[in-house]
């Protein structure tokens, strides 16, 4: 018996990124059943509705899942299914790390951070409505609840202590927002109190946008809500590189649901030309959740080397920044396939090579270190 896990294909390129993940996850050995449903455009096409119950009760039954990006129709239509699924499942916890791999693409190699997003109030409550008949004006309503403040913040200061972190920033906008950045400022300041030995500082997040780009070093782990970490989760993966090489996951109390930061990029959708790696480093994270950290680790290693010989990599990792040459892009499916030959060849214990910038070291910009 394997370990039974929901898998959720998606719709855009995640049918693509999510085939690459299953390839490298069955390439560690490690037995997987997967339990596949549909959400998304194909859901509606075979049942009607996007997110069928079929979706929730298998997560709910296996307690884990891979999902790949599902589209939302911009301004109308129906609601997001990402969405639903957070608040449906109680997946509050959005944590999306942004590692810079193999140093490139970027010009902060040492990029190593983590939002911490709450994912199920906020301004994606849901609740919003036309003021007038002549949709002149429009409200959403920002909810911010205690519990959900509370419980955000104690997950961040648990990371912290789990995974040896260095501490934890609190970003909101509470000199504007009196009651609910407020109300989430104050939960995190109580929070801090109970764990006196990790360090912890806030920043307002107009200002937290431009410290990440000026000096991403200085910080982190950083939770806030869930706009701010929607927004702020995106920029952290373009300092590490980019949104094809960003992973994410989401908890609930007792489940764990993993999905890149990404979303359906629907320009790439069917030509296999999207890059695996987020959807394929969300097994990794799938699998240090199971306590599988040795496939993890392989996962991890395997990536990053890939990724370093640049010989198969799709083509966001051929661009210019990425590469000082030019090198021709790989397929999505060529490239996991390599990753996964690459699993039980690679040393996950060697050192990794030194990360450097784009032209073989950090990118130094007088600029920015004022
Ligand atoms: P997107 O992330 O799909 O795309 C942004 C840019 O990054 C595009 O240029 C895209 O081509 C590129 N890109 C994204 N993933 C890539 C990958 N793996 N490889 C190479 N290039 C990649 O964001 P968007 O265009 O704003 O949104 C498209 C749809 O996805 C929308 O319907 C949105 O609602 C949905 N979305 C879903 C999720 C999710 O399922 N969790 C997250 C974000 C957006």
């Amino acid at each position: 018996m394997g370990y039974r896990v929901t898998l959720i294909p998606g719709d855009g390129i995640g049918p693509e990124v999510t085939a690459a993940a299953r390839l490298v996850a069955e390439a560690t050995g490690i037995p997987f059943e997967w339990d596949v449903v549909e959400a998304g455009e194909a859901a509606i096409k075979a049942s009607g509705t996007p997110l069928p119950d079929a979706v929730l009760d298998s997560v709910r039954k296996n307690k884990i899942a891979l999902k790949g990006p599902i589209t939302t129709p911009i301004g109308g239509g129906f609601r997001s299914v990402n969405v639903a699924l957070r608040q449906q499942l109680d997946l509050y916890a959005s944590v999306r790390p942004s590692r810079s791999i193999a140093g490139e693409g970027t010009r902060f190699p040492e990029t190593d951070l983590i939002v911490v997003r709450e994912a199920t109030e906020g301004l994606y409550s849901g609740v919003e409505h036309w003021v007038d008949r002549d949709h002149s004006a429009a409200e959403t309503v920002n909810v911010i609840t205690r519990k959900a403040s509370d419980r955000i913040c104690r997950f961040a200061f648990e990371l912290v202590r789990r995974d040896h972190r260095r501490k934890v920033t609190a970003v909101h906008k509470a000199n504007i927002m009196k009651t609910t950045g407020a109300l989430f400022q104050t939960a995190f300041r109580e929070m801090a109190m109970k764990y006196p030995d990790i360090p912890a500082d806030e920043r307002l997040i107009d200002n937290m946008c431009m410290q990440l780009v000026k000096k991403p070093a200085e910080y982190d782990v950083i939770v806030t809500t869930n706009l701010f970490g929607d927004i702020l989760s995106d920029l952290c993966a373009g300092l590490a590189g980019g949104l094809g090489v960003a992973p994410g996951a989401l908890y609930g109390e007792t489940l764990a649901v993993f999905e890149p930061v990404h979303g359906s990029a629907p320009k790439y959708a069917g030509q296999d030309r999207a890059d695996p790696v987020a959807e394929i480093l969300c097994v990794e994270l799938l699998l240090r959740h199971l306590g599988e950290k040795a496939a993890a680790d392989r996962v991890f290693r395997a990536v990053w080397e890939t990724i370093a010989e640049k010989k198969f990599v799709t083509y966001d990792l051929a661009l210019p920044g990425y590469t000082d040459r030019p090198v021709p892009a790989s397929s999505c499916s060529a490239m996991a396939k390599e990753i996964a030959r690459k699993i039980p060849l690679v040393d996950p214990s060697a050192p990794l090579p030194r990360a450097s910038g784009p032209s073989g070291g950090p990118m130094a910009d007088p600029a920015l270190e004022t």
